[in-house]
Parts: C-alpha cells; sequence; structure tokens
C-alpha cells in the first residue's frame, strides 16, 4: 500500500507548496541532507500522534494528516532558520516531541513541514543547592527520571506516558504525572526556559525562585502547544530521592464518602505523592478480586519523603479515611497499581474490537465535584453505543480535583463512521463540564479535539489570546489547526 492510497481525514485543509523541490533544497542547505526527509517511510511514521481513534483509522486505511518534510533541527539556531524559510513561503511548521499526545496537537493537518526535537536530548546541569535540571526539550521523561534517580534525585514529574514523551511536549500540553498532588503539574515545576518565537527570534525566561518584575510573560509559554513558541531548553525543580515509601489503600461505600475522605486530607495540608480514586465500576475493573473492595469505591494512595514526615502523613491519611467510612484494604492495591501503572496493552488494543474508545480528563472545583461527575456519567450514558463511562479522579488539590474518564462504544447506525462517533461522545462529555463549570480540560490539552471549545471555556478573554497569536505569528505558520481555529467538524468528511 503506498501513502496515497491512505484515505486523508483531515484533507481539507492543506496548504500546497508551490515548489516542493525548491524548499526541499534550501531545507538540505540549512540543516544537512541527514536531517531533512520526504521519504514515504518516515511521512508515514509522523502522520499521526497517539490519539486513539488513529488506530481505528490505521486499520481501517486512513490516515490523520500527512506533513510533506521531516526535519531534525541540531541547534536552536537551526530552528530559526526553518521558521524563517516557513514565513518567507507561508509554510505550516509542527513541533513535534514524541507524538504521545491524545488530542491530535502533533498532526500537520495542514501539511508543512515536521520539526522533530529529538535531538535536543542532552541533560545540560543539574544544581544541588538550587535543586534544578536544565535540559533540552527533546529528552525523553524516563531518560531524564532515570538520570536523575542515579544521582539522587527525582523531577516528580512521572506522567503515564513517562517512556515515550518528551520534556516539550510537557510543557506544550501543561502536563501532569501521577505524582502531581505532592510534586505539582508542570506548570509547577519549570522553572525557567528558551524559546524560538514564530518569526524565528530566540528569548529565555531567567531561571528564578520568584520574581517582581512585571507580569508573568513565560506563563502564557507554558500550554501554547507549538503555536506561539518551539521550547529549546527548560530548567524544572528536582527532589532529592524519597528516603521511605508508603502504600495505603481504603474502600469507601460511597464515591462522594472518597472525595470527602481526600479533600479532608488536602485541608490538613497532607499532600501524598499519589492518590487515586476509583468509582465503583472502575473498583471492580481493577480491584475485582478483592473481598473488602465488593460494592464499595477503591482509594490508594503512596505517601512519600523524609521518613518522619511520611510516617505522620500515614498516620492523618489513615485517620481521615477512617472517619470517613473507609476500610483499610493494605498495600496490594497500591503494589497492584505501581506494577501496571504504565501498561496500556488493553485500552491500546479496543480498536480491534471495532470499538471507539479515549479518555477525557477534566478539572472540577471541589464544591460541585461529586454533582459533576455524576452529571457527564449521565449525559454519556445517553450516546447511542455506548458500553462503558466511568471514571477515576487522580489528581488533587486543596481547592480542586481532576477527573480522568474513560468511555467506550460502538456506533450502532451503520451511516455513522467511527470519527462521527468519537465526535459524538467527546463533544458530549465536555458539553456536560462545561454546562456544569468545570473545566474541560485538566492535563492533555486543546489540540484539534478541543479547539471548538475554547471560546466556551474562556470567554472575551479568548480574544486576546488570539490577537497574541496574530502579533507573534503573522502568519500563521506554527501549528494550525489547533487552539484558535477548529477543524474537527470538518474532519472525516468526503
Ligand atoms: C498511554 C498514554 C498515557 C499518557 N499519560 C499521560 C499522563 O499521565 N499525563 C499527561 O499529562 N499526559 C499523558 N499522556 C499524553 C501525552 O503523553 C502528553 O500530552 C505529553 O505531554 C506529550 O508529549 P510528547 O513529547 O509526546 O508531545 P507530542 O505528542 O509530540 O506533542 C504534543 C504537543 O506539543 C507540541 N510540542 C512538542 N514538543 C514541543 C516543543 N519542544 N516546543 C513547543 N511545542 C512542542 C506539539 O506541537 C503538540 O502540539 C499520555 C498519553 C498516552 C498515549
Amino acid at each position: 500500500m503506498n501513502l496515497e492510497d491512505f484515505e486523508l481525514i483531515y484533507k481539507d485543509n492543506r496548504v500546497e507548496i508551490k515548489d516542493k523541490k525548491k524548499v526541499k533544497t534550501k531545507l538540505i542547505e540549512l540543516l544537512g541532507e541527514g536531517n531533512v526527509s520526504d521519504d514515504e517511510v518516515d511521512i508515514f511514521a509522523y502522520s499521526r500522534d497517539s490519539t486513539l481513534i488513529g488506530t481505528n483509522w490505521t486499520l481501517q486505511g486512513k490516515i490523520s494528516s500527512r506533513p510533506d518534510f521531516i526535519t531534525w533541527p541540531e541547534t536552536v539556531e537551526d530552528i530559526t532558520l526553518i521558521l524563517q524559510l516557513a514565513n518567507e513561503e507561508k509554510i505550516p511548521v509542527t513541533p513535534f516531541g514524541e507524538g504521545s499526545g491524545v488530542v491530535g496537537g502533533a498532526l500537520a493537518v495542514h501539511g508543512g513541514i515536521i520539526l522533530d526535537m529529538k535531538k535536543f536530548n542532552k541533560i545540560l546541569d543539574i544544581n544541588d543547592k538550587d535543586l534544578t535540571v536544565t535540559v533540552e526539550s527533546g529528552t525523553n521523561g524516563m531518560n531524564l527520571e532515570r538520570s536523575l534517580n542515579a544521582k539522587g534525585y527525582t523531577c516528580g514529574h512521572i506522567p503515564q506516558s513517562l517512556y515515550t514523551s518528551s520534556v516539550g511536549g510537557w510543557i506544550a500540553h501543561r502536563a501532569a504525572g501521577q505524582f502531581s498532588t505532592k510534586y505539582g503539574k508542570i506548570e509547577d515545576i519549570v522553572m525557567g526556559m528558551e524559546l524560538v518565537l514564530p518569526m524565528g527570534d530566540i528569548i529565555k525566561f531567567k531561571t528564578i525562585a520568584r520574581a517582581s518584575t512585571g507580569p508573568q510573560l513565560d506563563k502564557l509559554f507554558i500550554g501554547n502547544e507549538g503555536t506561539l513558541g518551539i521550547v529549546t531548553k527548560a530548567t524544572l525543580k528536582i527532589w532529592p530521592y524519597p528516603e521511605k515509601r508508603t502504600y495505603i489503600s481504603y474502600a469507601f461505600p460511597t464515591f462522594e464518602d472518597s472525595l470527602e475522605a481526600t479533600r479532608h486530607i488536602l485541608r490538613q495540608q497532607i499532600y501524598p505523592a499519589v492518590m487515586r480514586i476509583y468509582d465503583q465500576e472502575e473498583t471492580i475493573r481493577h480491584f475485582g478480586h478483592l473481598e473488602k473492595a465488593k460494592d464499595r469505591v477503591m482509594v490508594v494512595f503512596v505517601c512519600e519523603g523524609v521518613e518522619r514526615l511520611v510516617d505522620l502523613e500515614e498516620i492523618i491519611t489513615r485517620e481521615t479515611c477512617e472517619k470517613f467510612s473507609g476500610v483499610d484494604c493494605g498495600k496490594e492495591p497500591v503494589e497492584h497499581w505501581f506494577e501496571t501503572r504504565f501498561k496500556v496493552t488493553d485500552t491500546s488494543s479496543t480498536p480491534t474490537f471495532k470499538m471507539v474508545y479515549d479518555t477525557i480528563e477534566v478539572g472540577f472545583l471541589w464544591d460541585k465535584a461529586a454533582e459533576m461527575y455524576r452529571s457527564v456519567v449521565e449525559a454519556t450514558r445517553k450516546v447511542k453505543g455506548i458500553m462503558l463511562i466511568t471514571a477515576h479522579v487522580s489528581h488533587f488539590y486543596p481547592n480542586g480535583v481532576g477527573f480522568y474518564f474513560t468511555f467506550a462504544g460502538i456506533p450502532n447506525n451503520k451511516e455513522i463512521t467511527d470519527f462521527e462517533y468519537y465526535k459524538e461522545v467527546w463533544d458530549t462529555v465536555v458539553k456536560a463540564v462545561e454546562d456544569a463549570g468545570g473545566s474541560f480540560g485538566h492535563h492533555h490539552g486543546v489540540g484539534i479535539n478541543r479547539s471548538k471549545w475554547m471560546s466556551v471555556e474562556w470567554g472575551k478573554s479568548f480574544d486576546t489570546l488570539k490577537s497574541i497569536k496574530k502579533l507573534l505569528d503573522p502568519n500563521n505558520i506554527l501549528n494550525p489547526g489547533k487552539i484558535y481555529e477548529s477543524i474537527w467538524e470538518k474532519g472525516g468528511e468526503n
């Protein structure tokens, strides 16, 4: 099968490059022959990210996007040169970390140049006194964490995609790790950055603990999804590797009891590194073998850090769980989670069963979290063909929580494509979250899947964001099709 034989999902948006040969010659002049490719095999490899519907498409002979060139810059100046050329020729440029994004952020839906950051893979400095690591943005998450562990540190940012994601991708999508309740989300961890702006200018944000030197402009670039700038280097917080780690689990009579217990733990300024509430259906799925968890809601905790503090955290966590009728389930459920926390075999095989499956993470404040959860589940259950809608809560703050919904279904009307069905479920969940007053995305970003909801989420301030985009990227070359415009409705049309 040739690349041309694959049906292109986002076909209407392609920018035609008038003289592809000329552009290729220029790119090779700038970057060297080994750092530029338009080979079919490379174009195919970079035609997708990890958005799960992409696997359904591959099985059906479809591809999400078709970039014209793949480039592997080696220096910050190389990136400037690529962007200058792209502006002259009006060619879209899509930054690419490791392609583990799940909302289409790294898809070159307008064609053009993929700018793969893989060669930016060096750990530049570890500063023990400042507790910082400075790292190039294409560095793989596991390589970074292993290097830190070997020297007695942790970054504390452990997403499930640790093995398959990069530092730049984390910053671009405002990612969250499994240990975020103690160490924070990536926006709490980034201390300094270097970026290349869409017109090719290189800017740096100083590494500093706190400052009062005008607006916090650096925050604008955390979560910019490669649309306002390309992150080339970042300084992140690190911590001494924990002295002690304790596993705790409790099963609660109701979902509300589990939310109340965890909320009260945080009110006492106790921050277990990991807290995960599984709703009743997910409890059955993961802990069905445990008698004590039968008809209950499982919560697992990991406390880590200095031994004496961990011991105190354990006492308070246990007291609070028991106050809210939790039953101690021992270490085994946490060990089970720890062993399987990077495993995605079951979920990634769902497309082979012709299922449409995905996860959607959202943010709620505490006040109405339980009601919001129920309204999302209720709305989603009404979609025809839905087989599963469940949730776990995995990111906790004193003021709110991050929910992670999982859905699976099979369109029971042959007229509807998998993609139409996928969009129907996504839109149902996002609408229910917005109607309930929550936030439509907690850590996977906007990408293609959520751009259509940006004006609802942001209100009038979305106009300000769009003006900033126009100012920095007047030719709209940096990652078009995401955040500021929605191509979601057009995708998949014949
Ligand atoms: C099985 C699985 C588990 C996951 N678990 C988690 C999780 O626990 N927590 C979580 O937060 N996410 C998770 N994700 C989602 C994904 O791993 C994150 O969104 C991750 O941050 C993406 O990193 P990446 O390097 O793969 O980026 P890519 O997918 O390559 O790109 C993502 C976006 O970032 C932009 N980008 C990439 N590099 C740069 C750069 N240097 N400068 C500017 N823009 C850039 C791209 O243009 C794109 O818009 C998971 C995904 C999978 C498949």
